[in-house]
C-alpha cells in the first residue's frame, strides 16, 4: 500500500497523532493508499509555513514578472506530469482518464498562463476624491494565507481553478482535499518539487472536514477561504469563517435543470441531457439532473434517452473502452442507492435501473432514469450527485421557468430549442450562474463560474476568479503635508 505524507514548509511530514486514513480504489473497493489524518497541530505547522512564506523570504519581494514565471512554471510541471497525476486520480476516485489527463495539458493547464498574464494588468486606480491637496489611489493586494478546500469528485480540477489565481494574486496557500480523494493532490506536491517553489508557498494537509478542515478555517493566520463542496459542508465552513469575519468563496452543489422546449431538436437534446450527466456518473456540480421536458415530447424524449444510454459500457476506468466508471467512494455509492430507493417509494416511475450494472466488485452504478416526476419530489429537489435523471413534464414556457427556479440551487441550466430569441428570453429569467443554450458542460478559463442561491457565491475563472483572491486598499497621500487639517475639521 502506498503511504503519503502531508506537505508543509517544503517538506513531507507524518501526522502528529500517528493516525492514518485508508483511501480506497473505488473500481475494486479496496484500500490502496494511506493518508495522514492531520489534526490541529499539523494544520498549525502548515499555516505557519504559509504565513512565514507570505511575509519572509523571496515570495513577498518577488517581482511581478518572476511571480508570473513561477505561476507558468507550475502549469508546465503539471502538464509535463499529466499522465502520472491523472493515473493517481483515476485510481483514487474512479474518474475516467479521458476526463482528467487531457485537461491537465489543455483547459485546466490554461489557468496558469492566463492568470500569470493577468498579474501585471491590474492598474489600480487614481480616485477623483475631490479633496484638496490629497492624492487617493487604490492597490489590489493579496489576503495572505488562503485556505483552499476541495471536493472528491475532481480534486485536481477543482484545485487548479483555485491555485492558479490564488498564487497569481500573491497569496500563499494551504490546501485541504477531501479525505475520500487526497492522493492526486499529494502527488501534485511531489511533482511541484520540480518547480522550485519557495518553501511554504503551497502546503497540503489531509484529513476529515471537522478535524482538519475546521481547524484550518479557524486558524487566525488564515485570511480567506475558497471552498468547493456540498451545501452542508459549505454552511459549516461559512459559519466557522464568520467567527473571524473571513471572506469565503463558495462553490457548492446544484440540481440543474435541462429544459427541453417543444421546438427542440430532439436528438440534440437527448444527447445533451445524457452527456450532461452520465459520463461523469452525475458526479459533477453542474450535472443536469432534472430534465424538464415539454409534455408533448416527454414520451419520445424518455424513450430516446433510455435507448441512448442503456447499453453504455460500465466498468474499469482504466480500460479505454469504458464509458462510465465507478462512483467515487463507498459512502457516496450507498447514499445514491438510498436516494434511488426513496425515489421509488414516491411514485416516480423507474424507466431505467442502473443498479447491478458493471463489475461485481467496486462501486458501479449505471444510468438511472425516472419518469413521471413532479418538481416537488425529493428526487427533483435533493442533489443526488449520481447518474440519476428525473424527467419532469411541463406545459408551457412560464411553467418551465417556474420549475427551473423552484430549487434552493442555482448553479447551471440547459435550454434546448431551435428558437434563439426564445432561448435568450428564458436565459434571462433562469436563476443560475451558468446557462447553456443547445450545449452543456462548456467551460473556459476566461469565463466565470459560480452559483446563484445556495449554489454559492464568488466566482472562479475569468477576471472575477482572480479578484476573489485580492482585497482593495485605498491610500490617501497628503500632497501638502505642511498644512495639517485643523482638529475636527
Ligand atoms: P463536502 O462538502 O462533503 O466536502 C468538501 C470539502 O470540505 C472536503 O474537503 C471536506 O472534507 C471539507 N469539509 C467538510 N466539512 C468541513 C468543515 N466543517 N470544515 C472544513 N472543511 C470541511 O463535499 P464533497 O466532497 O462531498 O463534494 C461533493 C459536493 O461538491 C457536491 O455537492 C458538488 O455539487 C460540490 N461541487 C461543487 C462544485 C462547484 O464548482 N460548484 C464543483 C465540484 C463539486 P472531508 O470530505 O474530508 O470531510
Amino acid at each position: 500500500m502506498k503511504t503519503y505524507r502531508y506537505y508543509a514548509g517544503g517538506a513531507w511530514h507524518e501526522p502528529a497523532s500517528g493516525r492514518w486514513i485508508e483511501s480506497e480504489n473505488p473500481a475494486l473497493g479496496e484500500a490502496w493508499a494511506r493518508l495522514p489524518d492531520c489534526g490541529a497541530e499539523d494544520v498549525d505547522r502548515a499555516v505557519r509555513a504559509a504565513h512565514g512564506c507570505f511575509h519572509n523570504g523571496p515570495w513577498p519581494r518577488m517581482s511581478l514578472r518572476d511571480r508570473a514565471r513561477l505561476v507558468r512554471r507550475i502549469g508546465d510541471v503539471i502538464a509535463a506530469n499529466a499522465e502520472r497525476l491523472g493515473a493517481v486520480e483515476t485510481r483514487d476516485n474512479g474518474k475516467l482518464p479521458a476526463h482528467i489527463t487531457p485537461a491537465l495539458t489543455t483547459w485546466l493547464y490554461e489557468s496558469f498562463p492566463y492568470y500569470a498574464g493577468m498579474i501585471d494588468k491590474f492598474e489600480g486606480a487614481l480616485i477623483p476624491a475631490d479633496a484638496p491637496d490629497m492624492l487617493n489611489y487604490l492597490r489590489w493586494e493579496p489576503f495572505g494565507v488562503a485556505a483552499l478546500i476541495t471536493a472528491w469528485n475532481s480534486p485536481l480540477g477543482v484545485l487548479i481553478w483555485k491555485l492558479a489565481p490564488a498564487l497569481a494574486a500573491g497569496n500563499t496557500v494551504v490546501i485541504k482535499p477531501s479525505e475520500h480523494a487526497s492522493a492526486s493532490t499529494l502527488e501534485l506536491m511531489a511533482v511541484l518539487e520540480e518547480a522550485d517553489l519557495p518553501p511554504g508557498l503551497v502546503n497540503v494537509v489531509t484529513g476529515y472536514g471537522p478535524t482538519t478542515g475546521e481547524p484550518l478555517v479557524d486558524h487566525a493566520k488564515v485570511r480567506m477561504v475558497s471552498f468547493t463542496g456540498g451545501v452542508p459542508g459549505g454552511r459549516a465552513v461559512a459559519a466557522a469563517a464568520a467567527r473571524q469575519v473571513k471572506p469565503v468563496v463558495m462553490e457548492l452543489g446544484g440540481k440543474s435543470p435541462q429544459i427541453v422546449l417543444e421546438d427542440a431538436d430532439l436528438e440534440l437534446a437527448v444527447n445533451g441531457v445524457a452527456g450532461g450527466i452520465f459520463p461523469v456518473s452525475g458526479q459533477s456540480c453542474v450535472a443536469g439532473s432534472r430534465a424538464l421536458v415539454h409534455r408533448n415530447l416527454v414520451e419520445a424524449f424518455s424513450e430516446r434517452l433510455v435507448a441512448a444510454v442503456e447499453k453504455a459500457r460500465i466498468g474499469d476506468p482504466g480500460d479505454p473502452a469504458t464509458q462510465i466508471g465507478p462512483l467515487a467512494n463507498q459512502p457516496h455509492y450507498e447514499g445514491v442507492l438510498e436516494e434511488i430507493a426513496k425515489a421509488e417509494q414516491t411514485g416516480a416511475r423507474l424507466l431505467l435501473d442502473g443498479r447491478g450494472k458493471g463489475p461485481d466488485k467496486g462501486y458501479y452504478l449505471g444510468p438511472t432514469i425516472f419518469a413521471e416526476v413532479t418538481n416537488d419530489m425529493r428526487l427533483a429537489q435533493h442533489e443526488i450527485f449520481g447518474p440519476v435523471v428525473a424527467v419532469i413534464p411541463f406545459d408551457d414556457e412560464a411553467e418551465a421557468v417556474a420549475m427551473a427556479n423552484d430549487s434552493i440551487f442555482g448553479l447551471a441550466a440547459g435550454i434546448w430549442t431551435r428558437d434563439t430569441a426564445k432561448a435568450i428570453r428564458l436565459a434571462d429569467r433562469i436563476e443560475a450562474g451558468t446557462v447553456y443554450i443547445n450545449n452543456y458542460f462548456n467551460a473556459a478559463t476566461q469565463s466565470p463560474v459560480g452559483g446563484f442561491k445556495q449554489s454559492g457565491y464568488g466566482r472562479e475563472n475569468g477576471f472575477e476568479g482572480l479578484r476573489c483572491f485580492m482585497q482593495t486598499k485605498s491610500v490617501w497621500l497628503a500632497t501638502n503635508p505642511n498644512e495639517p487639517a485643523p482638529f475636527g475639521g
